[in-house]
């Protein structure tokens, strides 16, 4: 979306975003051009629309981590909502206090 990848641009780059594959993502995102507003939609509306082009992304990956990195709490990116991306980290936050070698269930 472009309102987010203009502000990604502006920020420094943290080492918290060591999962992101390709550091010019931004460059290739789908939502390029498309209405930011329709990443940002208001509280209880369809994420359907945004959720479509993030589908055909072929930075979605990167996207998400991105906001995973940052702690986005606003609008879809990498094809995920608020809540969606709440339950990745708070997975990962789980995986991260299990110790070595034990496998999840
Ligand atoms: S995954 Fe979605 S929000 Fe992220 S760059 Fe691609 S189209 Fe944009």
């Amino acid at each position: 979306m472009p309102q987010q990848v203009i502000q990604i641009l502006k920020q420094p780059t943290t080492g918290a975003d060591s999962r992101i594959q390709d550091p010019d993502w931004q460059s290739k995102a789908n939502c390029l051009g498309v209405d930011p507003d329709l990443f940002f939609p208001e509280r209880g509306a369809s994420t359907k629309e945004a959720k479509g082009v993030c589908k055909g992304c072929v930075v979605r990956e990167d996207c998400l981590e991105y906001a995973l990195a940052n702690g986005e709490k606003f609008g879809i990116w990498g094809g995920m909502s608020e809540r969606e991306r709440r339950r990745i980290r708070r997975a990962r936050a789980i995986a991260a206090r299990r110790p070595s070698g034990v496998a999840s269930a």
